[in-house]
């Protein structure tokens, strides 16, 4: 056998003792032997540099630095989960989960309601992309549509396999958590005291921040855990949950054997029960239970809404509960005006993390807990949420204190606050002068959700604001390079990419302008909206509240803020200038001026896997051309855009009701593109 041979052979025999010890629990070899092999292959490897392989046993220990952490797009978005508290909330959703199904009565062979309970791990979430069996990429969550790609320190952790085994799809991706068991924590924690540094507060941000590490030899050390949970691939290999966590698991993937299959609201609720009381015993933290509709079919019918799947719920647990003291509230003034009070506390561990702060949202919440200056009150951190003060022990009043006033002017700029009715928000109304106001408008604007202006991050704002050389986002476009030179803290360097950033977000699309103006109540989606409604800003002006509220999810409420905004003399001044600066301000969105409205009004489902386009990318082509995707065929349905591999029932469902198949060519031809 050549070296080279060697190489290869004992790569995989590293693999599938690498399997057999961390996933199927059942090594047959000592970890001695283990480690002379590893040792053996790494010499080997050394004196082959010619047949290097990023996947090799070998790249789990040793170094390699990440200097910057590349942001890329996640294939499928990496969605929230909804949130339930109660068994009552939980009942209703699965009641709406019955109603939506049963609404779409002609489907014709409604499988089972089953639902998969899993655990919700307490860690980071991470997406793992493999080709060919073969890892290939591991992005963080972020903020769901980007993530941070962490290939090289997701590769120091033993139960993310390099390699897979077995049967899998061609190409998908795969989510998981990464959690920190607890005694991993406490080992880390006891040496971190011993060589006298600062303490880590809970194993998910330990979690998280080692993912973040540069140094991947310290990742290497920390003993992290990759729990998967769902995978996300155009080919299904699986009909339900429940089997895709069995096959992940004979791929290699580390799974928790704890799912278990629930066929009544009784179960579930005795899982949670169950779990509730007993999650102490488990090695890692979780934080609750997933409720996971089990056929990936009723998976597809029920779909998503712009956050998170229909399908599943969490279930969290009660939050653990402390006492502390309320020392004083300030207010803070959001970019909109809006006034929030914010609790100060005695410092106090909750969850594992210090709490001094804690938001009271407005006015109703003071009055209705009835907080007094010194009270002792409950607070409550669980997760991800925030801390929230959740009542007052009375008992512990003094006889002197007095009640929490909420203020009548503005803490910032004096000027008398103003709440409309039916709102629970107090305003400042000055937004023309008001400091946090101008400043936050501006930061909104530059944000990456908005015109992504790199190079001014939120201090920046404060900076040039302070400054006196931006009062509005206008002014960014006539920055120049000479009022930003000698400003302390900004460089040569930091202001050549300011004005770099800011010319650059010129290109940025008007959808993206349009939400960057930061109208109360238009966000992305709203945004979008309007774009496609109106195109250009000038018909958005001349449109009647009528006319914004036809639209899609325009309700009365935000057609009035949109033409208001629109209608003030400052903010038309202000669309100009941005107008003169050369900002998009009409709809640039080729594709969009393209389309055909061709499927205008058709319901069509997409199914299979197709040749020049993803299935995504043809959804987005349905869209634009005026259709509307639906995910279960039926009597309604006027195309089936039919790819490879299209499930045989399907096939027989719509030969069934007469509905035409397209192939992805005729529909290319179809649309004219
Ligand atoms: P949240 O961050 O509260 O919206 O909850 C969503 C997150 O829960 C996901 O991004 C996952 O990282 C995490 N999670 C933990 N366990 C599970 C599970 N069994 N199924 C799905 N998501 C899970
Ligand atoms: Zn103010």
């Amino acid at each position: 056998m050549s070296e080279q041979d060697k190489i290869h052979a004992l790569r995989q025999e590293l693999h599938d003792h690498n399997y057999r010890y961390y996933i199927l629990d059942n090594p047959i070899i000592t970890d001695f032997e283990f480690d002379q092999k590893l040792k053996e292959l790494q010499v080997l490897e050394n004196a082959h540099p010619e047949v290097f392989d990023p996947n090799s046993p070998t790249q789990r220990v040793g170094g390699g630095l990440t200097k910057n952490f590349e942001t890329a797009a996640h294939q499928f978005p990496m969605y929230s989960l909804d949130n339930s508290y109660s068994f009552e909330e939980l009942k209703l959703w699965i009641d709406r989960i019955k109603k939506r199904l049963n609404e779409d009565s002609l489907e014709l062979f409604a499988p089972e309601l089953n639902f998969n309970c899993e655990l919700k791990y307490d860690g980071a979430s991470i997406s793992l992309k493999y080709k060919a069996g073969r890892l290939i990429r591991a992005l963080t969550r972020g903020d769901g549509i980007h993530g941070d790609d962490v290939t090289q320190n997701i590769k120091k952790i033993k139960t993310v396999p390099l390699v897979l085994q077995g049967d899998y799809p061609e190409e998908f991706e795969i989510r998981g958590e990464i959690v920190l068991p607890k005694d991993a924590f406490e080992a880390l924690n006891k040496k971190r005291q011993e060589a006298g540094e600062p303490l880590f507060m809970n194993p998910r941000n330990t979690a998280s921040g080692t993912l973040k590490l540069q140094d991947s030899s310290i990742v290497a050390s920390r003993g992290l855990q990759c729990i998967v949970y769902a995978m996300v691939s155009e080919q299904a290999v699986y009909t339900s949950q429940y089997e895709m966590l069995n096959k992940a698991k004979k791929m290699g993937f580390y799974v928790a054997d704890t799912a278990q299959l629930c066929h009544s609201v009784e179960d579930i609720e005795s899982f949670i029960n169950h779990w509730d009381t007993q999650r102490s015993t488990l090695p890692f933290d979780i934080d609750g239970v997933v409720v996971k509709v089990d056929r990936i079919e009723l998976q597809e019918r029920l779909g998503f809404t712009a956050k998170a799947p229909r399908w599943a719920m969490a279930f969290k647990f009660k939050a653990e509960q402390v006492l502390t003291t309320l020392s004083s509230v300030s207010y803070q003034v959001g970019r909109t005006g809006a006034i929030t009070p914010v609790a100060n506390l005695e410092p106090v561990l909750v969850a594992g993390t210090t709490v001094k702060r804690a938001s009271l949202h407005n006015a109703d919440q003071i009055e209705k807990l009835d907080l007094h200056l010194g009270d002792t009150v409950f607070l409550e951190k669980g997760g991800e949420i925030i801390p929230k003060v959740t009542g007052v022990d009375r008992t512990k009043r003094r006889s002197d204190s007095s009640p929490i006033q909420f203020p009548d002017c503005c803490p910032e700029c004096h000027t008398p606050l103003v709440r409309k009715v039916g709102e629970a928000q107090h305003y400042c109304p000055n937004e023309e002068s008001c400091p946090p106001q101008i400043t936050g408008r501006i930061q909104h604007f530059c944000s990456r959700k908005a015109m992504d202006i790199e190079g001014i991050g939120e201090e920046t704002v404060v900076l040039l604001v302070q400054e006196g050389l931006i009062k509005d986002v206008a002014d960014l476009y006539v920055l120049s390079a000479d009022q930003l030179t000698g400003i302390p803290r900004l460089g040569d360097v930091s202001i050549q990419n300011l004005l770099e950033g800011i010319e650059k977000s010129k290109s940025q699309p008007f959808q993206k302008v349009l939400f960057g103006l930061g109208i109360r109540y238009v966000g992305e989606t709203v945004a979008k909206k309007l774009v496609k409604a109106f195109g250009a800003i000038e018909r958005m002006q001349e449109a009647t509240i009528e006319e914004l509220e036809a639209i899609d999810d325009v309700g009365q409420r935000i057609a009035e803020s949109v033409y208001n905004y629109l209608s003030t003399e400052e903010n038309k001044r202000l669309i100009h200038r941005l107008r003169s600066a050369g900002l998009h301000l009409e709809s640039t969105n080729s594709k969009e001026e393209q389309s055909s409205g061709i499927l205008e009004g058709k319901k069509v489902v997409v199914s299979g896997v197709f040749e020049r386009f993803s299935r995504n990318e043809i959804k987005d082509l349905i869209e634009q051309h005026g259709g509307e995707n639906s995910s279960s065929i039926s009597a309604k349905t006027d195309y089936i855009i039919a790819g490879a591999q299209m499930g045989p029932s399907k096939k027989a469902k719509a030969e069934q009701l007469g509905v035409p198949l397209l192939s992805e060519n005729e529909f290319v031809e179809m649309l004219g593109i």
